[in-house]
């Protein structure tokens, strides 16, 4: 099947075409500055790529839609219905769901005969106990509004998990795996039997890790202080978190090759940030090692994941006392040069197996895509 994947932002448009047969990406394009007068609006950006589609065949339209709240645990067919369940918990990520189910309206009206899907990255997580997803708030706050642990990222955790499996021969039901995506988002995931039990954001995408402008898991009391020195309004705190924290706040930049170019300067504030990073991710790898009861995977996926063999060889290390070993010659083939690929950099005699992995989060939508309309 042809697959269209689309991935709808605030003002942009990237898009793939996949045959899921063969996995090949037919046609790849990013439409910039929709709202702008060339494309003023997403209706003229979806008549704009599928006026570039016209030579192929389509056969559905995949969306990436980031939340769709407690309801959906697998990719969904669009209807009138399921869209006004996914737009009544996009509060829940107002900056992402409204884009993204706005592509998704404008696919419907500009190529009403073509079926449309909808991919969360929240779906995965559905899987998680109650011990892992509620907040120790009342009762009330979850029920009557929705507050708990979602995570993000399943996409990229369901697919680069399932590319592990395949990779140890096994299947993913026999496998303890933990997944550490660090892209500009990070989140670490622990997958028991094919299952996502626990991972590292919450309810929205700023709980867990230090990620490239976000601070990640802090004392919610420090909001308030934050506030007041700032003189800002609670949106404009969590817009601060958001957007001005992690790697940025710490170093000055939000992108990890500066990080490291400034680490090996010398420079005393980004080897700090560098540990503070390293540190943050150590103690989740080790809480869900636990959690699971052992571990017989780990991945490290996303543009740090896949590209940082420091940050690798500091988690590996650290694990040591399990009897975890990194193959140093192995793990320093995937850094910045090699973007794109995956190997295992397993040590001898290791206690688990350590894979870097690829993310391809449009070809696993286009997968999904296909097995709903099958
Ligand atoms: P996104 O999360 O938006 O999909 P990426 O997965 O590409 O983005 O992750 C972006 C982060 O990965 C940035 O911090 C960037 O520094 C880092 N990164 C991306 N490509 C590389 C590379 N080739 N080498 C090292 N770091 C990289």
């Amino acid at each position: 099947m042809n697959i269209l994947v689309f991935n709808s932002g605030s003002s942009s448009l990237r898009y793939q075409l996949i045959d899921t047969a063969t996995r090949a990406v037919i046609v790849k394009d990013y439409i910039e500055r929709i709202g702008e007068s060339e494309t003023p609006d997403f209706n003229s950006a979806m008549r704009r790529a599928f006026a570039a589609l016209s030579s192929h065949k389509i056969d559905a339209i995949g969306h990436r839609v980031v939340h769709g709240g407690a309801n959906f645990s697998s990719a969904t067919l669009v209807t009138d219905k399921t869209l006004a369940q996914v737009e009544s918990v996009s509060h829940l990520a107002p900056l992402h769901n409204p884009p993204n189910l706005t592509g998704v309206k404008a696919c419907r009206e500009v190529m009403p005969n073509l079926p449309n899907v909808m991919v969360f990255d929240t779906a995965f997580h559905m899987t998680m106990p109650a011990s892992a997803y509620m907040y120790a708030i009342p009762q009330n706050d979850y029920k009557k509004h929705g507050i708990r642990r979602y995570g993000f990222h399943g996409t990229s955790h369901d697919y680069v998990s399932q590319e592990c499996a395949k990779l140890c021969k096994s299947t993913r039901e026999k496998m303890r795996i933990i997944s550490v995506h660090l892209g500009n988002g990070c989140s670490v995931c622990a997958i028991d039997k094919g299952k996502s039990i626990d991972t590292s954001m919450g309810l929205t995408p700023l709980e867990g890790l230090i990620m490239g402008t976000r601070s990640g898991d802090i004392d919610p009391a420090a909001i308030e202080y934050i506030a007041k020195a700032h003189d800002f309004s609670t949106a404009e705190t969590i817009s601060y978190l958001n957007k001005k924290c992690g790697l940025l706040g710490l170093t000055g930049s939000n992108d990890f090759r500066d990080l490291m170019t400034e680490m090996d300067k010398g420079n005393p504030d980004a080897t700090t940030a560098f540990e503070m990073v390293a540190h943050r991710l150590v103690k989740y790898v080790g809480a869900y090692i636990t959690v699971m009861n052992g571990c017989d995977a780990i991945i490290f996926t996303g543009g740090i994941g896949n590209n940082i063999p420091e940050l690798r060889t500091y988690v590996i290390g650290k694990l040591g006392y399990m009897g975890a070993k990194i193959d140093e010659k192995e793990n320093a083939k995937y850094n910045s040069k090699d973007r794109f690929q995956t190997g295992e950099i397993t040590g001898k005699g290791s206690s688990l197996r350590t894979f870097a992995i690829c993310t391809n989060e449009e070809l696993s939508i286009a997968l999904q895509t296909a097995s709903v309309i099958q």
